[in-house]
């Protein structure tokens, strides 16, 4: 058993927050030890829920079309999420509900992948890790922050619902694969063997 299985078989009996009453399961995310970029999201739906799976259902295939698109499978990186329960009726996660569960699982996943970028996916998880920046200013632009960068995306289940905004997201998506092959000087160089 891993460090990474160890820690999901754990956080399986968490009940440190009042999610643990009305989950079916925990969702503790995918861990690609291949690849370095961490796509995190905000918590688990509906989908994710029943299947223990994060981004599964039509926000999931979006996703997997905008990964293939720049040349990546899935299972090339990993997909978390801030919170490992679903919130009752989809909604945000409230801030002890985030503080509680980072600090015990998504911080020591982070501590055990070190990767090189972080892609947020929706206000909630762009706002865990820089407070005061607005989705709709910074989505598309790399954003420095303590131990990687980050780069904040919309949430795929966003643009189902604004579909008009599509090829603004492949152009998103675009500034990660920009990213991938020449990363800024000083960010450490990607091995591309590594996906490929
Ligand atoms: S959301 Fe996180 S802290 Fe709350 S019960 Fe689930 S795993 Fe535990």
């Amino acid at each position: 058993m891993d460090k990474f299985d160890l820690l999901n078989s754990k956080m399986r009996d968490c009940s440190l927050c009042p999610l643990s009453r009305s989950r079916t399961q925990v969702v503790p995310g995918i861990v690609s030890v291949v690849g370095d970029i961490c796509f995190i999201g905000e918590a688990p739906g509906r989908e994710e829920d029943l299947r223990g799976e994060p981004f599964v259902g039509r926000s999931g295939k979006l996703l997997d079309k905008m990964l293939r698109e720049i040349g990546l499978e899935r299972s090339q990186v990993s997909i978390l999420n801030i919170v490992k329960c679903r919130p009752p009726e989809n909604r945000d996660p409230t801030k002890d509900e985030i503080a509680v569960c980072s600090s015990y699982w998504l911080n020591p996943q982070l501590d055990g992948l070190h990767p090189k970028i972080v892609v947020t996916l929706g206000r909630v998880a762009l706002n865990f890790f820089l407070p005061h920046a607005r989705i709709t200013k910074v989505a598309g632009i790399v954003q420095d922050y303590k131990e990687f960068p980050i780069l904040p995306l919309f949430h795929p289940a966003y643009i189902l619902r604004n579909m008009n905004l599509i090829e603004t997201y492949q152009e998103h998506f675009g500034v990660l694969n920009q990213y991938l092959t020449s990363p800024p000087k000083g960010k450490g160089q990607l091995n591309l063997d590594d996906f490929f």
